[in-house]
């Protein structure tokens, strides 16, 4: 599954995708949480939502 968030740090701005192995149809049985991605671009910490337990990485939508 993947996302697409726009880093909330307003000098950078730029959009990033997260994501995980699967689809989100494999992770419906799981509550979303509230966790940490990093920007690729300047490395500030952007609140995602995610489901429980699930690992995710962050790459830039290029
Ligand atoms: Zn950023």
């Amino acid at each position: 599954m993947e996302r697409l968030r726009t880093c909330q740090n307003i000098a950078c701005r730029k959009s990033f995708k997260v994501s995980s192995p699967g689809k989100i149809a494999d992770y419906v049985d799981l509550p979303d949480v509230q966790a940490i991605a990093f920007c690729p671009y300047c490395g500030s910490p952007n609140r995602v939502t995610w489901p429980k337990g699930v690992t995710f990485i962050t790459r830039q939508n290029i």
